[in-house]
C-alpha cells in the first residue's frame, strides 16, 4: 500500500501526516531505536553538543545579564531534543534559567512529551512548556523573541517547507540560530546501496511487525526519499534570509542525516 503523496492535493496530505504520527505516537521512541539502530540518539546528541545551549550569549556581555537562552523546539514531539538541550544548559553550562518551548502540531505526540516530562526534572520547573501549533504559522510567537530555533526530523514533513523556514527567520532575535537535524543524502554510492535496501525493506517491515502499521512507515521512508540534497536545502534556509556560516551542513553517520544551520543576520 502506497501513500503516493505526490499526487493527491496538499490539505490531505496534512490529514495523512497528522495520520500518521498519531498512529506512531505511542510506539515512536522504539522504533527510533529499532529503524535507525540505536544511531538517532548519537545524532540528537552531537547536534545540541553542536549548539552549546545556554552558553554565554554575546549579547549578554554586552548587557551584563545573563537570562538564558529562549529555545523554540519545532516538531519537538515526544520532547528528545528538548530534554537534551536543558540537560546540556543545565550540566554543561550549569544554566539554570534557558527554556525550550516544544511545538507540534500533532496533540498525539505532544501528550507523548508531557508523560516522559514527568520523569525529567523539568516537569513544573518553568523551563518547559508545550504548545499545539503548525511551523508555518505560529502567530502567537512575536518577532524577533527565540536566540535558537531547532527542528529535528520534522521539516520533510511539513506541506510548505519554505514558508516554515521563512516563519522561523521571523520569530529569531538577530544573531538568533536557525538548526535543523534531517534525513538526508548518502555521497558514497556503496553505502548508499546498503543504507537504500535497508530503509526500503526492513523499515515498512519493522513497522507492520512491530508496531502494526507498514503505510506509516512507508511513507517515512518516502518522505526522506522526497527531501531536499544537503546543497539544495542550504540554498532554501539562504532563500528565507538567514547568512549560512562556514559550508552550512555536517553531514553524519556518511550522510544518513545532516545538521543545517542558518544565522539572521
Ligand atoms: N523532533 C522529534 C524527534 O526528533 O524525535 C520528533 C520528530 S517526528 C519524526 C516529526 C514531528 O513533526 C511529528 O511529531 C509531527 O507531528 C510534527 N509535524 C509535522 N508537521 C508539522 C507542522 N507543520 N508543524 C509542526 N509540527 C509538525
Amino acid at each position: 500500500t502506497h501513500f503516493g503523496f505526490a499526487t493527491v492535493p496538499e490539505s490531505e496530505k496534512v490529514l495523512k501526516v497528522g495520520a500518521v504520527f498519531s498512529s506512531v505516537a505511542t510506539s515512536y521512541d522504539t522504533m527510533n531505536d529499532l529503524m535507525s539502530l540505536g544511531i538517532h540518539r548519537l545524532w540528537k546528541d552531537s547536534f545540541v553538543r553542536s549548539l552549546n545551549p545556554g552558553s554565554r550569549l554575546p549579547r549578554h556581555d554586552i548587557d551584563n545579564k545573563s537570562n538564558g537562552w529562549n529555545i523554540l523546539d519545532i516538531a519537538g514531539g515526544t520532547g528528545d531534543i528538548a530534554f537534551r538541550m536543558l540537560d546540556h544548559a543545565t550540566n554543561i553550562n550549569k544554566d539554570r534559567e534557558t527554556r525550550v518551548t516544544v511545538a507540534d502540531i500533532n496533540s498525539d505526540m505532544l501528550v507523548e512529551g508531557e508523560k516522559r516530562s514527568l520523569e525529567t526534572p523539568y516537569y513544573k520547573s518553568g523551563r518547559l512548556t508545550f504548545m499545539q501549533a503548525n511551523a508555518e504559522s505560529m502567530p502567537s510567537i512575536p518577532d524577533n523573541s527565540v536566540d535558537l530555533y531547532t527542528v529535528a526530523f520534522g521539516i520533510r514533513n511539513f506541506t510548505n517547507k519554505q514558508s516554515a523556514l521563512v516563519e522561523a527567520f521571523r520569530v529569531l532575535k538577530p544573531g538568533g540560530v536557525f538548526a535543523c537535524l534531517e534525513f538526508s543524502r548518502v555521497s558514497n554510492n556503496i553505502f548508499n546501496e546498503i543504507y537504500k535496501r535497508w530503509s526500503f525493506s526492513a523499515i515498512p517491515l519493522i513497522g507492520q511487525v512491530v508496531a502494526g502499521d507498514r503505510a506509516s512507515y512507508q511513507y517515512l521512508v518516502e518522505s526522506i526519499e522526497n527531501f531536499p540534497s544537503q546543497k539544495e536545502f542550504r540554498g532554501m534556509i539562504q532563500a528565507a534570509g538567514f547568512m549560512i556560516p562556514g559550508q552550512g551542513y555536517e553531514n553524519l553517520t556518511g550522510g544518513i542525516a545532516a545538521i543545517h544551520k542558518g544565522v539572521k543576520p
